[in-house]
């Protein structure tokens, strides 16, 4: 386990959406996943490229990426683990407002 894997886990995920729009990385629709946290708001990820973006009053920020070996893989596979489990809570397909 890693350092980061702890940090995580102490974030609080109060809801956790599907979203279908254009990714900054991929440059074309994809499937994200929204999740809202308490403390810092959405974060969404996207299925595709495994990035990540938080919102803040300027718009959405690239999260930084992590300096490791394979780090986008296991983003992507995060990011598709977290695409299954808010579709066991919410079934439809939201279009992304942002
Ligand atoms: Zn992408």
């Amino acid at each position: 386990m890693s350092l980061d894997t702890v940090h995580i886990s102490f974030r609080r995920v109060t809801e956790l959406k599907r979203l279908v729009r254009k990714c900054f990385t991929c440059k074309k629709r994809t499937r994200h996943v929204g999740e809202f946290e308490d403390w810092s708001g959405w974060t969404i990820r996207c299925c595709a490229c495994g990035d990540s973006w938080q919102q803040t009053m300027d718009g959405w920020w690239l999260t930084p990426r992590p300096f490791e070996r394979g780090w986008r893989k296991r983003a992507v596979a995060k990011a598709q683990e977290l695409w299954r489990k808010a579709g066991e809570t919410k079934a439809a397909e939201a279009e992304a407002r942002p």
